[in-house]
C-alpha cells in the first residue's frame, strides 16, 4: 500500500480507538490515538496540582515540561508521559473529563497538534480524535466520521470500565460523556463536528466486529476510487 492518512473522528464513546486499533493491524499501518495525548496533558495537570479549567495559564507555562511518547508493539499500543507507562492511568473517568477540559486551551492544541502532523508524515497512519479530518490532517485519503448514541456509548465505556474492574456508576458516566460532548463540539478552537467531505459511520447498533468491518469497507472504497 502507498503511504496512506485515514481519519477518524467523532464523539467519546464513538468506538474510535479500538475499531482504529483492529483496523490498522490489519492494514499494517499505525495507529495513533489523540485522545491518548489530551490525557497525558490531563494527566501532567492533575499530578501537578494544576486545575486547566480554572487556571489554564499554569498548564501553558509548563508544556515544555510534557512528553508524550506512544508506542507500538506487538501487545498493541503503549502511551508514555515524561518517561513513566501511563497506559493504564489514562483511562480513568477523571482523566477522561480532565482532557476535555484541557482540549479546550489553544496552546495545548497547538503542541499536540504539531506532534500528530508529524507523526502522520513518517508513516501510514489511522488517527482518531476530533479535529482530524478538517484540521490536523485536512488531506487525509480517507474520512471517517464515526459516531453511536449516547446510550450506546455510555453503555459500551460501562462494560469496558467494570471489565478492567474499575468501580463506576452508568448515570455518571452517560452525564460525562455528555458533558464532554457539550464540551467537544462547542469549543472555539477545533470544535468536533462531522467534515464535510467525511463518511459518516453510525455503530449505534453494531457490533464492535461490524463497526470494524464496515470501517474497512469504507476506506478500501475509498482508496479504490482514487
Ligand atoms: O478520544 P478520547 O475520549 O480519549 O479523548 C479525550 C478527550 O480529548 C476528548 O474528550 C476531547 O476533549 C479531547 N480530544 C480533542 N481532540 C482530539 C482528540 C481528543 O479535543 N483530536
Amino acid at each position: 500500500m502507498n503511504h496512506i492518512a485515514v481519519a477518524v473522528d467523532g464523539p467519546a464513546g464513538a468506538g474510535k480507538s479500538s475499531v482504529s486499533k483492529a483496523v490498522a493491524k490489519d492494514l499494517g499501518i499505525v495507529y495513533i490515538d489523540t485522545g491518548a495525548m489530551y490525557r497525558c496533558a490531563a494527566l501532567f495537570a492533575i499530578k501537578n496540582g494544576i486545575d486547566a479549567k480554572r487556571d489554564p495559564q499554569s498548564l501553558i507555562s509548563r508544556l515544555d515540561e510534557i512528553n508524550i511518547d506512544i508506542k507500538n508493539n506487538a501487545d498493541g499500543q503503549r502511551v508514555f508521559l515524561n518517561g513513566a507507562d501511563v497506559t493504564d492511568e489514562i483511562r480513568t473517568p477523571e482523566v477522561s473529563v480532565g482532557a476535555s477540559d484541557v482540549a479546550v486551551i489553544k496552546e495545548v492544541r497547538r503542541k499536540l497538534v504539531a506532534m500528530q502532523r508529524a507523526m502522520a508524515k513518517s508513516e501510514s497512519v489511522i488517527m482518531d480524535g476530533r479535529d482530524i479530518c478538517e484540521y490536523v490532517l485536512p488531506d487525509a485519503e480517507v474520512k471517517i466520521f464515526l459516531t453511536a448514541s449516547v446510550e450506546a456509548r455510555a453503555l459500551r465505556r460501562y462494560k469496558e470500565l467494570i471489565e478492567k474492574g474499575v468501580d463506576c456508576d452508568f448515570e455518571k458516566i452517560k452525564a460525562d460523556i455528555e458533558y464532554r460532548d457539550h464540551n467537544d463540539s462547542t469549543r472555539a478552537e477545533s470544535p468536533l463536528k462531522r467534515a464535510k467531505d467525511a463518511v459518516l459511520a453510525d455503530t449505534s447498533d453494531l457490533t464492535f466486529d461490524e463497526s470494524a468491518a464496515l470501517v474497512k469497507r469504507i476506506i478500501k472504497e475509498k482508496i479504490q476510487e482514487d
